[in-house]
């Protein structure tokens, strides 16, 4: 069993502390112990790893990559029970990966990191947790992209009677058989959701701001055969994993340079929609404005039926205002409810991380960013040294496994740490010029993406309506820029004598 430390007054030291336990942190933990650097902890606010997949729990919560393609390269999974798995599989995965690669003896649970702060006299980070302090000479924080809950300042909402909740914190005391439940947010989660619970309620009632494209999703279960030839001939298993990459490497230019080739796909989706919503008005309420791919294509096979259900009422505007037990959508609908649950996204582009976070002149992450991120190959920060951030700024996907980018960054970790050693340095601070360089190449690329042209506004943005989520190329491409570290990139802090 990993120890749940008690709060500790003596500040302990370790060569890198990890923050965060979901695949990026475990990950990370993963290629340190591989590099020979095992003088690390991995500290986790929650009492288990698992991160995206131990916090969402809501009925019907799947991967929507290929399992095959949603797992790291290092562990394949012979056994996932389906093409897209569900949350039990995957957070069972994780539990599998951290007992396989030695991980338990480094993590600590219960361990809240509050504050990190670097300091130039020691050349190493302070971290302030909710078990103790500890100094580190390098901080992985891998605290996760979509990990804190975003709950909109809707009038009124204190006055609701009933149970709220948000997607990402699903409560599972509260049994929803028979209630009047309203869903706000037609997203990623949102069509999970709708055809998990729609069954079972006695009204749904979803407020949708935007439509989103839907694409049918070729979900099956992995059959004996399938799950034989993956054991027995591991080749075969690279193989498809090897296909299921090749194809979404292929759709990437017309992502970022050929939005009009997503044409065809949006064809595909009017034509998903039509078959399965005979009901033209509710059709048309359901039919998005802008050009597929500009915000997430969902995959589902069930949320159109769900909506067309006689329990189900489609509000096409957001939620404006509660009233005690009467909720009111923005075009003036009335709507009685038991319940209210928010699907409503995460703190994307502010992350609650970066307040906590101080750099060497001072200033929060938060503070020096001003609402836009921005970091040197999508994982250091200028002023930051010895900070590497996993799923940092544009490095998200559109339309593959978030696992082969956090993969690259972890290559470019543990490079900058191995070579740190051989360079007689203590710490790596990005360069300015290089950060910035790096940046107006990343944002030069995204003008023609449809991202930016498709039309819409989307949570890749960020408050300056600048794109500092999306990785506006191939994963492949990330990871030739991310194989090796460029020194030149780089300004070397010497280890201070006080200390050595
Ligand atoms: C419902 C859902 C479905 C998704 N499906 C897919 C998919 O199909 N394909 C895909 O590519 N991506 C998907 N994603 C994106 C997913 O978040 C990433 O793929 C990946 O799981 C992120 O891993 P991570 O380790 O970076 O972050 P997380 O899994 O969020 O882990 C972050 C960890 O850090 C911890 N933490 C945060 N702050 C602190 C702190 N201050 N101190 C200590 N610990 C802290 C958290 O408790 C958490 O355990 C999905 C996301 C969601 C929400």
């Amino acid at each position: 069993m990993a120890s749940t430390p008690a709060p500790d007054t003596a500040t302990r030291h370790v060569r890198v502390a990890v923050i965060g336990s979901g695949f990026g942190g475990l990950g990370a933990g993963v290629r340190l112990r591989r590099a020979g650097i095992t003088d690390f902890v991995i500290l986790e606010r929650a009492a288990s790893v698992g991160g995206t997949w131990r916090d969402n729990t809501y009925p019907g919560c799947a991967c929507d990559v290929p399992s095959h393609l949603y797992s790291f390269s290092f562990a394949p999974n012979p056994r996932w029970p389906r093409s897209f798995s569900g949350q039990p599989q995957i957070r069972a995965y994780l539990e599998h990966v951290t007992d396989t690669f030695g991980l338990r003896p480094h993590l600590r649970f219960n361990t809240e990191v509050s504050a990190a702060r670097w300091d130039a006299d020691t050349a190493r980070w302070q971290l302030a947790t909710t078990a103790g302090d500890w100094t580190a000479d390098a901080v992985v924080a891998a605290t996760g992209p979509l990990s804190e809950p975003r709950i909109p300042a809707v009038k009124g909402l204190d006055t609701f009677p009933g149970r709220v909740f948000h997607s990402s914190r699903w409560d599972h005391d509260y049994d929803l058989t028979g209630k009047r439940v309203a869903l706000v947010g037609t997203g990623a989660s949102a069509i999970q959701i709708v055809p998990a619970i729609q069954p079972q309620v006695r009204r749904l009632t979803v407020f949708q701001r935007t439509p989103a494209w839907v694409l049918p999703r070729a979900d099956r279960e992995i059959s004996a055969a399938e799950h034989w030839l993956h054991r027995t001939l591991p080749t075969a298993a690279t193989l498809r994993r090897a296909v299921l990459f090749g194809l979404r490497e292929m759709q990437v230019d017309a992502f970022v340079h050929h939005p009009r080739l997503l044409g065809a796909v949006q064809v595909l989706a009017r034509y998903h929609l039509r078959r399965a919503i005979a009901d033209p008005e509710l059709r048309a309420r359901l039919t998005p404005d802008y050009r597929i791919g500009c915000k997430r294509i969902l995959l589902s096979n069930t949320y159109y039926p769900a909506l067309a259900a006689p329990n189900t009422e489609l509000v096409a505007a957001g939620l404006a205002e509660v009233r005690g037990s009467t909720l009111v959508a923005a075009d003036g609908t009335e709507t009685e409810a038991d319940a209210l649950v928010f699907s409503t996204g995460f703190h994307v582009t502010d992350l609650p991380a970066a307040e906590r976070i101080t750099g060497a002149a001072g200033r929060t992450l938060a503070e020096q960013w001003g609402g836009t991120m921005e970091a040197l190959r999508g994982t250091t920060v200028h002023g930051f040294p010895n900070l590497f951030l996993v799923i940092g700024p544009n490095t998200a996907l559109g339309n593959s496994s978030m696992i082969l980018m956090i993969e690259s960054q972890l290559n470019y970790i543990v490079d900058a740490l191995t070579r740190l050693g051989a360079l007689g340095a203590t710490a790596l601070n990005a360069r300015a010029d290089a950060q910035r360089r790096w940046n107006d190449r990343v944002q030069r690329r995204m003008r023609s993406t449809v991202w930016t042209t498709g039309g819409c506004t989307s949570w890749y943005l960020d408050a300056n309506g600048r794109n500092t989520t999306v990785w506006p190329g191939t994963p492949s491409r990330f990871r030739r820029e991310t194989r090796r570290l460029t020194l030149a990139e780089y300004d070397l802090i010497p280890r201070p004598t006080a200390a050595s």
